[in-house]
């Protein structure tokens, strides 16, 4: 197999745009991409702080290496990076060492929260506390909140989330067969600034996972190749099946999903946004209810403990 665009052998078959592309094609269109949607998601911007939610993994990796490289012609831009500790013992230790190891090559600085001391839990205490309880389920749900915190204090303008193509496809249609169309307009890349959150971006949103990966060890980025422990408990896997088999039988169906997503956004966004989210009372943070979802699991796993409090 020949890249469609010069005489070397390919590395990677792109059906859904009708090309194969060799490592440096693929180089360029990852990096014109990661550009592209920069622009798009965050246009005009100048000046300020942009934090870079880092789990020490591919995405977030080449996340970070693609802002940085992108921002370093910008002094008047400063990139961070912000990771979470949800407290995973054998898994996270080792992307924090990635994470940290990549952000002291590239001189970024980094901010790790860690659940433990935040929210006086960790996903293993409340993974035993709440057996029937998928852990991705509160895990996702704190970890998003712990990045908004990290960055708020940060100073941060834009919060840029490793997100690739797959990610957002399978979120999109995970929102839609749920029928919850407040989450599937809530979700990055934000058009909008809403109270308390600091809108996230997804400028790796149309780059496929499978071409993250192998930018990710063209360029010799530090990363974690390993798998959370709880990762085959996810309901997402369903979803990520559904959306593998979708593409093969049409290629192009993610890139449909993604626009099936910003259409639905226009529409919203001409009726008028219906008004930003409420503040939890435990913990200040953006809820849709009285508590935010955060403290709602803290809640249930360990009633007699205050939501929001802090060890
Ligand atoms: S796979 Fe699930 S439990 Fe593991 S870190 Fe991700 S959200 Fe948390
Ligand atoms: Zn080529
Ligand atoms: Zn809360």
């Amino acid at each position: 197999m020949r890249c469609s665009t010069c005489p070397r052998a390919a590395v990677v078959d792109a059906p859904y745009r009708g090309a194969h592309l060799c490592a440096d094609h693929l180089r360029a269109s990852v990096e014109d991409r990661f550009r592209r949607e920069m622009h798009r998601q965050l246009p005009r911007f100048r000046q300020g702080t942009v934090a870079v939610a880092l789990s020490g993994g591919k995405d977030s990796s080449v996340a970070l290496a693609l802002a940085h490289r992108y921002f370093s012609r910008r002094p008047t831009v400063t990139v961070v990076a912000v990771s979470v500790d949800e407290g995973i013992e054998g898994y996270r230790p080792g992307t924090l060492e990635a994470a940290r190891q990549l952000t002291r090559t590239l001189g970024v600085d980094h901010t790790i929260v860690r659940a433990a001391r935040e929210l006086g839990t960790s996903t293993d205490d409340l993974a035993r506390g709440l057996p029937g309880t998928p852990p991705c389920s509160f895990c996702g749900v704190w970890r998003r909140q712990l990045l908004n915190r990290a960055a708020r204090d940060a100073g941060a303008d834009a919060l840029v989330l490793g997100f690739n193509l797959d990610d957002l496809a399978q979120t999109v249609l995970m929102n839609l067969v749920h029928g919850d169309l407040d989450r599937l307009v809530r979700m990055a890349p934000h058009r909008t600034r809403q109270p308390g959150l600091v809108p996230r971006i997804a400028p790796l949103g149309t780059v496929p996972e499978r071409e993250v990966y192998l930018y990710a060890r063209g360029e010799g980025l530090p990363f974690d190749h390993g798998e959370c422990p709880y990762a085959p408990r996810a309901q997402r896997n369903m979803f990520r099946t559904i959306v593998w088999q979708l593409e093969e039988a049409q290629p192009g169906t993610r890139q449909a999903l993604l626009r099936t997503h910003e259409r639905l956004v226009d529409r919203w966004l001409e009726r008028g946004d219906p008004g930003g989210p409420n503040r939890c009372r435990a913990c200040g943070e953006a809820a849709s209810g009285e508590l935010c979802r955060a403290c709602g699991f803290l809640r249930t796993a360990r009633p007699a403990v205050p939501v929001g409090a802090t060890s």
